[in-house]
């Protein structure tokens, strides 16, 4: 398997034409594109960029659960589906939400193609799941565009250098779309969803939380990776390290969403914290009996995920996505170390750029969840970030009082311009 460390920019090939102001790439999520009704309204979204004269291209994702589906499918056939048919299998969700849009926006008398992520050029390694985009050969697309055709490309996959369809994690839609934001030169990559954009919580729990005008790519990056599941976290990253701006907003309303861009004043000035957000779904194992070093590579050495590790004495504490938990299970019994996973774990984090100049946050954080008799089991901090490890129980009550703490229900917190 030939895996890399990072997602390269995207070269343009070199006999390509070269990027035309508005272009616009437009990323739609399943939700958004959850029935056939809903399909043709984004159909009708493209064909207003594309009349407003932009370059366009959709990128989509599989209609509502089918993702979700065709796992399933694969599971009650395998235990442990072949890695390459599974990538086989599961990119066919995008390419139905292409083939119909294209067709509805032929019969609104525009002209289309719809493309699979290899058709459109999008190169990874050779990791099934997983993959990391390995360049972008934007040609076919931007032939298409200079035909006029309105451009729909399958998110979530592409083509490995050895020729296999591959898939790019879940959520990778959002990573399709940034990465030919990027590729093409578009002006910004808009992602269209269900909600209206970023919000300083869980809007479900905290009925006061609002929308954020802007966030950094930094705050993003730690938010997603933290339990905002609005973008997926490799996307981020690639945004970032390829300037791409996001805009998260809503495929049902014309209001502007959440700019993801450059850190700016707005974010360290207006509210220190940007957010308060949460997962439900934390594995936690304790392994003892092992050399980190031999253990982290053995994990890596599986694609697995590690996110927060703490290591006291002998024992090492890590958590890693849900969804890679039968890897993780197979490295630590092939390890032969003993060791324990809980599930019964969620995880608050606060976030906020601001909070490198604003001492007493962790202070505030700790003393909220004493006065709910809340003690974290494990906690990790970034420059910007403190994230506990509390019960699953008190995760939400948790987010609440947090939220309400550092008055995030202020219209400050938004960071609007003024
Ligand atoms: N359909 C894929 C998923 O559900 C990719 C995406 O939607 O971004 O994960
Ligand atoms: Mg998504």
């Amino acid at each position: 398997m030939t895996s890399i460390e990072f997602e390269p920019v995207p070269a343009i090939d070199a006999d390509a034409p070269k990027p035309e102001p508005g272009t616009v790439v437009m990323k739609f999520g399943g939700t958004s594109v959850g029935d056939t009704e809903k399909l043709k309204d984004v159909a009708r979204r493209l064909v207003v960029a594309r009349e407003a004269g932009n370059r366009v291209v959709g990128v989509l994702s599989a209609m509502g659960h089918t993702t979700d589906e065709l796992l399933d499918l694969a599971r009650q056939i395998s235990q442990r589906p072949h890695p390459r048919e599974l990538d086989m299998l599961v990119s066919v969700g995008e390419r139905i939400s292409c083939a119909l849009a294209a067709m509805a926006i032929f019969d609104l008398g525009h002209d289309a193609i719809s493309l699979t992520g290899s058709q459109a050029g999008i190169v990874t390694d050779t990791v099934h799941g997983k993959a990391k985009i390995v360049e972008v050969r934007a040609r076919r697309i931007h032939e298409a565009l200079n035909q006029g055709k309105i451009v729909l490309v399958a998110g979530f996959q592409g083509v490995s250098t050895a020729f296999e369809v591959t898939t790019l994690g879940r959520g990778g839609t959002d990573l399709t779309a940034a990465a030919l934001a990027a590729a093409l030169g578009a002006d910004a990559c808009e992602i269209y969803t269900d909600v209206q954009g970023v919000y300083t919580a869980d809007p479900r729990i905290v009925p006061s939380a609002r929308k954020l005008h802007a966030v950094s790519y930094d705050e993003m990056l730690e938010m997603a990776a933290s339990g905002a599941k609005v973008l997926q976290l490799r996307s981020v990253e690639f945004a970032r390290n390829h300037g791409v701006k996001l805009h998260v907003r809503s495929t049902f309303s014309d209001a502007d969403g959440t700019w993801i861009t450059e850190e700016d004043e707005r974010m360290l000035e207006k509210a220190m914290i940007s957010g308060v957000t949460h997962t439900l779904e934390e594995t936690l194992y304790r392994v003892d009996g092992v050399a980190a070093a031999r253990l982290f590579a053995a994990l890596a050495e599986a694609q697995v995920n590690v996110d927060t590790i703490v290591q006291t004495s002998a024992q090492i504490v890590f958590s890693a996505p849900v969804e890679d938990r039968v890897d993780a299970a197979a490295v630590l019994d092939g390890l032969g170390v003993s060791w324990s996973a809980s599930d019964e774990l969620g995880k608050v984090s606060v976030v906020g750029a601001g909070m490198k100049s604003h001492p007493g946050v962790a202070a505030t954080t700790f003393s909220t969840l004493g006065e709910l008799g809340i003690e974290p089991q494990v906690v990790t901090t970034s420059p910007i970030k403190i994230a506990c490890h509390v019960g699953r129980e008190d995760v939400e009550r948790a987010v609440a009082a947090l939220h309400e703490a550092f008055q995030l229900h202020r219209p400050e917190a938004m960071r609007a311009d003024p």
